[in-house]
């Protein structure tokens, strides 16, 4: 997926560097997935750029995450066995703590006024919404930020808003929150950062922000803007 990747690899000088395709054993379910999603109820009509081949977002889905988790285990293991004791309660500490992160949301989101989640950026958690039962309203339609959005999906966008009474929209990490804003004012709405754990900054790194920490404040935000329990 990530251009650079390709880059690093010729670029390692090692003999026999570690390469672990972590996706690889997930390939099926993520297919399974979107296949799903051709149907999704946001998509008022199918759009052209709307091609739905690949969702690379796996990561926003805990147990998705977890299952990465697996594969790169898997492979440090059987790599470098006389450590395989040492790699495994790693490994079983992060799955619980994946399984616990999905346990979470299910209870933080039970009960919400709210389904729908009106997101001012590309169509990063797919993923998400399918393992936790929400609707996604993406202001582009395409996977990736470089996709345009179009006048038809922003209208629809805008008009579901209003239908329902939604209070806040989300925006994204990456891209400039410059049609979030547009979007806010044109509907009255206020603002959430919806972060989709692309990767961190410099600053996130010195202040030892992981995915989960991410994900914790994903799930405060969502608690506020679906007006789940006493939010
Ligand atoms: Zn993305």
């Amino acid at each position: 997926m990530e251009v650079w990747a390709e880059k690093i690899l010729t670029g390692i000088n090692k003999k026999n560097p570690l390469i672990v395709e972590a996706g690889r054993g997930i390939d099926s379910e993520v297919k399974n997935i979107n296949q799903e999603h051709r149907h999704h109820p946001a998509d008022p009509l199918p759009d052209k750029e709307h091609t739905h081949e690949y969702d690379p977002h796996i990561w926003v889905d805990p147990l998705l995450a977890s299952l990465l988790a697996r594969a790169i285990f898997t492979s440090l293991s059987q790599t470098d066995p006389p450590s395989s004791d040492f790699y495994r309660k790693n490994a079983e500490l992060l799955f619980k703590k994946f399984n616990e992160l999905d346990l979470q949301i299910k209870q933080s989101l039970s009960g919400c006024r709210q389904h729908t989640l009106v997101f001012g950026g590309h169509f990063a958690f797919g993923h998400f919404v399918k393992r936790y039962n929400l609707e996604f309203i993406p202001a582009y339609r395409g996977f990736s930020p470089n996709s345009e959005p179009s006048a038809r999906q922003l209208a629809y966008l805008i008009k579901t808003v209003k239908e329902k009474n939604i209070k806040y929209i989300y925006y994204e990490e990456l891209l400039s929150p410059k049609l979030a804003y547009m979007l806010s004012k044109e509907t009255g709405c206020a603002l959430l950062l919806l972060h989709a754990a692309h990767n961190v900054g410099r600053e996130e790194i010195k202040k030892n922000i992981t995915y989960f920490d991410i994900m914790t404040g994903n799930i405060e935000n969502l608690k506020k803007g679906l007006e789940c329990g006493n939010n």
